[in-house]
């Protein structure tokens, strides 16, 4: 699943469902969710009574986090990974939805601090 903002594979970071349609929109990969909250969302500072993390709007768009988990079966563990959309759930507005869409991160702001050392 692509990422919505950057079109990149987005890993199992968060999905964007749009809670109306019920349906999968993309993805959201953790670069693209540092750059735009930083570490508010795993830190739940957000309304959370349906309604936009960002704003007093309806919150159309879901994005919950894809929770790895582990199934027994009879003769072996099953890793899996899954989500919920819950209450606690953080969403978004149609609004700020677009305004995460079409937000164009600047690629090297999201590259991780270089290792690189000068001077070889
Ligand atoms: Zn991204
Ligand atoms: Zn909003």
């Amino acid at each position: 699943m692509d990422c919505i903002t950057c079109g990149l594979e987005a890993g199992y970071n968060r999905v964007i469902v749009d809670t109306m349609e019920e349906a999968e929109i993309g993805g959201f990969c953790l670069r693209c969710e540092k750059a735009e909250f930083g570490n508010s969302l795993d830190r739940g500072y957000w309304t959370r009574d349906g309604k936009c993390a960002l704003c007093e709007r309806d919150g159309f768009y879901a994005m919950p986090k894809w929770e790895a988990g582990a199934e027994a079966d009879e003769d072996a563990v099953v890793c899996t990974v899954d989500y919920d959309v819950t209450d606690d759930t953080v969403r978004l507005c149609d609004e700020h939805y677009y305004a995460i869409l079409n937000y164009e991160p600047d690629p090297r702001s999201l590259d991780p601090p270089s290792n690189r050392r000068s001077g070889d």
